[in-house]
Parts: C-alpha cells; structure tokens; sequence
C-alpha cells in the first residue's frame, strides 16, 4: 500500500485544481517558508476524515477553504482526493486503487466519497481502521505524536499497538455498543418511572 496520488482544489493555499502523484520510493516535499508544505500534510489529514481545527491548524472549519489574496478570490469550497494503491488488497475492496475524496461548503456541508461512491464520515474512519493511516493511526508523525510514542502513559502507546495489531476496529465496536446499552438501560428507567406514575 502506498500513496499514489493527492488531488486538491480550493483548499488552504491551493485554489486551483492540484495534482500531486508520488512513487513507491521517498517523497520530499522543499520549499520556502510560507509556501503551503504544511498545507499538503494538512490536506491529507483532512481527507482521512480529520474534525479538529487545532490539528488543521485554524480556528474554524471554514478556514480550510481557500480565502482569496489581493488578486484572487476566495473559492466557495475546498475539495481533497487521495489516491492509494490497493494491490495487495489491504482495503476489504475489490479494486486495485482506492480514492477517497472529501468536499467542504461554506454553509458548511460536507461531503465524502469512497470511489466516487457518496459514503458517510464513519466509512471513511472505518475504512482506514486498522490500516494505520487515517485520523488515529500512526502513519503521519507530527511532533506530538513522537512525544505519544514515547509517552509513559501505557493507555497511550496502547492505542498504537491497537491500531498496528488491527483490533481498533473491535475497540470501537465494542465502545459503539456500551454506549446504545447504556442508553437503553437510561430508556428503560425513564419507562419504569412512566409505569409506576400509571399505577
Ligand atoms: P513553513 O516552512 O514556514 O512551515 P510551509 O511551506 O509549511 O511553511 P504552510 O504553513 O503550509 O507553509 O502555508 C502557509 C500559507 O498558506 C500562508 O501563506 C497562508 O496564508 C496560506 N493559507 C493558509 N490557509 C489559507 C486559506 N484558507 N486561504 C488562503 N491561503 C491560506
């Protein structure tokens, strides 16, 4: 599995249609300071379904969207497009390559797809668990992560060998599940306050 390719449009420092293809070997991304390296990694974190600003490094979502310059104006969304090779077919999918692809609106809709298929936030997280790659994996290593690697806490390094032992997806199932039970047992004792006032 590798990164094949980054599609991105309207988001951050990028405005117009980008097309970013990488090999199978190490890619290194130079560049000035101020001239959008960051908003790259960014970019793939966002597409791999991120939802906090602070890691996106803005205050609100809006501001992923391309915000216009004294020349430009600012665009009305931003769009996201990894391409990954699934030769190996880590991905429980059929095809050979796999496109996930997020949209954001300024009236703040948002939109996902998985192979141009319009799918939810939870499948593009369940697609990625237990991969490695997407918002909880370890594959981008950005300087708190390292300090979560090395922390002292075990519940932390835990969550990595989790992911990397590809059992996340049970831990959140099973997470899933506790939290309809605990609002079943909260329905039932509103219903047993309902009976006895009947009674
Ligand atoms: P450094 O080496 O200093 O870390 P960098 O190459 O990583 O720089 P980035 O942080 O990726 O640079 O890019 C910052 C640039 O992106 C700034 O010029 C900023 O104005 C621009 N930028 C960020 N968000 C937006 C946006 N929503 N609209 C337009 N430009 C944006």
């Amino acid at each position: 599995l590798y990164l094949k390719a980054l599609e991105i449009q309207g988001f951050k420092s990028f405005p117009d249609k980008t097309v970013l293809t990488f090999g199978s070997d190490i890619t290194a991304i130079v560049g000035p300071n101020g001239s959008g390296k960051s908003n790259i990694s960014d970019a793939i974190r966002w597409v791999m379904g991120e939802q906090s600003t602070r890691v996106l490094r803005g205050g609100k979502m809006e501001d992923v969207i391309f915000g216009g310059t004294a020349k430009r104006k600012q665009t009305g969304y931003a769009e996201v497009s990894l391409v990954l090779d699934n030769t190996n077919h880590l991905f429980d999918m059929d095809e050979s390559e796999v496109m996930v692809t997020r949209r954001y609106y300024r009236s703040g809709e948002s939109e996902y797809y998985i192979n141009r298929r319009s799918v939810r936030l939870k499948d593009v997280n369940e697609l990625f668990m237990d991969t490695g790659l997407g918002r909880e994996g370890y594959s981008i290593i950005g300087q708190g992560r390292i300090d979560e690697i090395l922390s002292v806490k075990s519940a932390d390094r835990r969550e990595i060998f989790e992911e990397a032992a590809g059992i996340s997806r049970f831990r959140h199932r099973k997470e899933e599940a506790e939290r309809k039970l605990e609002r079943t047992d909260e329905n039932l004792v509103r219903i047993n306050d309902k009976i006895s006032e009947l009674e």
